[in-house]
């Protein structure tokens, strides 16, 4: 069996995250899913935020805070 998790749990997004069996963040950065159950959601300053947001990505990978407005 490959790791690419179980097919009736399909991805919700594309992020390479949801594929890796380690991924090294606890939650997907686009779409703000938990990808890392092991890692602790941790607290999260709001210039961690803003670098994020620069970054473009609409959720926090580390809390899966929203930071960005989605349409
Ligand atoms: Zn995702
Ligand atoms: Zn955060």
């Amino acid at each position: 069996m490959i790791g690419r998790g179980n097919p009736r749990n399909t991805p919700p997004c594309d992020n390479r995250n949801h594929v890796r069996r380690n991924a090294p963040v606890s939650h997907c950065p686009k779409c703000g899913e938990v990808v890392n159950d092991e890692l602790e959601a941790r607290n999260c300053t709001e210039e961690e935020h803003g670098t994020a947001r620069r970054r473009q990505n609409p959720f926090c990978c580390h809390c899966g805070m929203r930071l960005l407005a989605t349409a």
